[in-house]
């Protein structure tokens, strides 16, 4: 997004009703973001990749596409902060699990100065893990879906790219082989678990040739594989 330097954040607010919307925009604008305002779920995508937005602001109920869809959707490209906007408070692990993805979520009804609240947590948290790399000099560039080790790009795969950028995002966690192909191929073809034993090797081979001391990616005996943090 063009913003003025001053801005705190751009935030795509995605919501279908008007009223809300409004007072949303209202409250964000007085905590110095800028936002942008799409009420149908068709058109969330266009607006996400002309916009860019520092943070997406998602309710579920929309009409056009839904926000589960539009969370795993804008995942499937992207590790933006995702706040989803729920009223059923049953769905909340299935939104910040693997399946969709989010960030955080905020239950309706919500006061506007605690979307706010989250919005600042959230986003401090995510450019705090983006300043303060896991693993010294390797660093994730989303806008070009590439990868940089000490500022010179990689020559990964596609499907390399995204086991890097996976495990980069969540340092110290285990990841089982399942898990980790749900995030390496959008559309559930069928692969085996060898498959990840094999892109992680040619990863973990990329890195150290590329000049990395140490190799980040350990084995975890039965379980997958976990990034050292
Ligand atoms: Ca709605």
């Amino acid at each position: 997004m063009n913003i003025p330097t001053d801005s705190a954040g751009s935030v795509l607010v995605v919501e279908d009703e008007p009223r809300l919307a409004a007072v949303l925009r209202d409250y964000l604008h007085a905590a110095g973001y800028h936002s942008e305002w799409v009420a149908d779920g068709a058109r969330v995508m266009e607006a996400f990749h002309a916009r860019r937005p520092d943070l997406v602001l998602l309710d579920i109920m929309l009409p056009g596409r839904d926000g589960v869809d539009l969370c795993r959707a804008i995942r499937a490209i992207s590790d933006v902060p995702v706040i989803m906007v729920t009223a059923r408070v049953e769905e909340i692990d299935r939104l910040l699990g693997l399946e969709v993805g989010a960030d955080d979520y905020i239950c309706k009804p919500f006061s506007p100065k605690e979307v706010i609240a989250r919005v600042g947590a959230v986003l401090r948290r995510y450019r705090h893990g983006q300043s303060n790399p896991p693993v010294a000099g390797l660093a994730i560039d989303e806008a070009a879906t590439r990868a940089l080790l000490h500022g010179q790009a990689l020559d990964l795969t596609a499907v390399e790219f995204r086991l890097l950028r996976t495990l980069l995002g969540s340092p110290g966690r285990v990841w089982s082989r399942e898990q980790l192909l749900d995030h390496l191929y959008a559309d559930h073809r069928v692969v085996t678990d060898r498959t990840v034993d094999s892109h992680v090797r040619n990863l973990r081979r990329k890195l150290l040739e590329a000049g990395l001391e140490e190799d980040p990616i350990r084995s975890i005996y039965g379980m997958g594989y976990r990034l050292e943090a």
